[in-house]
């Protein structure tokens, strides 16, 4: 077994070798907590969930997300709510491990929170300026850029070319206009912690290199997040710890997901369109947005509208349908293993499409044997796949059941639909029209096209 992941760094995909033998480390940049997660923020939690799962079986995982609860995000949605920063930070921790967890997000092993590594921050900062990486300025302390020969190769960008393109006003204590900063000055009304550079707060980018050192270590195996974060923050996070470590590699492998758009549009608060977990886990069931947001290879863009949730709620109906009424024994559990093409296809970087279509081999397969040791033995197999990847954890009736919720479920759906059809066929035009009534006034909107009706919840 080899894992092959693609690394941002190299810029291709490359066999997965750990630092140390049997053991590790994960570290994926987590939420800035001032509200709630938004369906593009689940991306990184599920797609790396699925990945963690993976590498758990085969190494002893050490897995951490931390959680920004320090930003000046957070101050202003406190100063605008009137409320503590505090509780609005707890508030959203909480609120964002209810709703990935809605989505079947296991626990990461550590969950490290900005405020509690302010003194690990400090450390880290001090080692910069003292091995000439940093430069104090008028309560700032400021990365030096020009000090890391290495910097831009991660997010492949040309340093010149940066400076050049940048329009933005320098501030005047900066030696160069691209060194950022890791830490500045507070305000007496603003969030602040004493340093050796007088009361302030860090940047961003150095939360993040000081908790992966602090539970991780100097070089991380797997450094994980969204791709707009490659620049600045993860190139700003490797140039940091690289040099605070003088030179030794910050992390080994760097994967990043691609965006989630929405109705072929940028999900933005300006265009009014962002869609919150939290929210959607009251009309869908968790396990078709994490089915969903598994149907596109991480590295692509997935586009979300209301046809993904169909079709993952009709996969969800296929693998669910295969499964039930087999009784399936704890030992043939216990015995049971994902086939190995499943496994294939999510050690070859995550492909998850490709898994998926094993899967439904798999069910496929069952639908189709009538022996009873044998269905046990692919329904084993179709659970064991579905612990992989978080799917087919609860019992197909309260699946099958848990759709219907005041509402139809799509086998009454597709019963009706059937139905409607055969009346047609016999011309029986009104027990058609009085089936297509009742469909929309259960929310349903039904359209027939050159392949059959297909529906949708309006
Ligand atoms: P933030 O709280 O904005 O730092 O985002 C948390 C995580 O969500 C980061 O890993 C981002 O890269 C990721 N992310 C944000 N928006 C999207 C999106 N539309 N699609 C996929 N990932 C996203
Ligand atoms: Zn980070």
């Amino acid at each position: 077994m080899t894992i092959q992941l693609h690394d941002t760094l190299r810029g291709s995909k490359v066999p997965f070798e750990p630092l140390n033998e049997g053991r590790v480390t994960m570290y994926l940049c987590g939420p800035t907590v001032y509200n709630y997660a938004h369906i593009g923020n689940a991306r990184p939690a599920v797609v790396f969930d699925v990945l963690a799962r993976l590498l758990r079986r085969h190494y002893d995982l050490t897995f951490a997300r931390n959680f920004t609860d320090v930003d000046d995000k957070i101050n202003a949605a406190a100063i605008e709510s009137g409320k503590p920063i505090g509780e609005i930070t707890e508030r959203f921790k909480r609120a964002y491990n209810e709703d990935m967890g809605a989505l079947g997000v296991l626990p990461p092993d550590i969950e490290p929170c900005a405020t509690d590594h302010i003194g690990e921050m400090i450390s880290m900062i001090s080692a910069l300026i003292e091995k000439g990486h940093a430069y104090e300025a008028e309560g700032h302390v400021l990365f030096d850029v020009d000090s890391n020969p290495d910097y831009g190769t991660l997010s492949k960008r040309d340093l010149r070319e940066m400076i050049a393109g940048a329009r933005i006003e320098v501030a005047p204590y900066k030696k160069a206009a691209h060194d950022f900063v890791l830490w500045k000055p507070s305000t007496p009304e603003l969030p602040g912690w004493d340093s050796p550079w007088g009361r302030g707060r860090p940047g961003w980018h150095i939360e993040c290199s000081a908790m992966a050192e602090k539970h991780l270590g100097n070089t991380i195996d797997i450094h994980a997040g969204g791709q707009d974060l490659v620049f600045p923050h993860h190139e700003n996070e490797m140039a940091q710890s690289t040099s605070a470590h003088d030179g030794q590699a910050f992390a080994r492998y760097w994967l990043h997901n691609g965006f989630l758009s929405l109705d072929h549009e940028k999900m933005s608060k300006s265009l009014g369109n962002v869609l919150l977990v939290h929210d959607l886990i009251k009309q869908i069931p968790g396990e078709v947005i994490r089915l969903a947001l598994l149907s596109a290879h991480y590295r692509q863009p997935l586009d979300w509208s209301d046809e993904t949730i169909e079709s993952a709620s009709r996969m969800l109906d296929r693998l669910y349908g295969a499964i039930r009424g087999v009784t399936v024994s704890d030992a043939a559990l216990r015995a049971a293993e994902p086939p190995a093409g499943l496994l294939a296809a999510l050690e070859d970087d995550l492909n998850t499409p490709k898994a998926m279509a094993e899967f439904f081999s798999l069910a496929r397969s069952l639908n189709k044997t009538t022996d009873a040791a044998t269905r046990e033995q692919l329904a084993a197999a179709m659970l064991a796949s579905g612990q992989l990847m978080g799917l087919l954890q609860q019992d197909p009736e309260d699946w099958f059941a848990g759709d219907v919720e005041g509402e139809l479920g799509s086998e009454e759906i597709e019963a009706l639909i059937e139905k409607r059809r055969a009346a047609k066929a016999d011309k029986d035009f009104t027990t058609a029209d009085a089936i297509r009534d009742q469909l929309l006034a259960a929310g349903v909107r039904i359209e027939d096209g050159p392949d059959g009706t297909s529906w949708r919840r309006a």
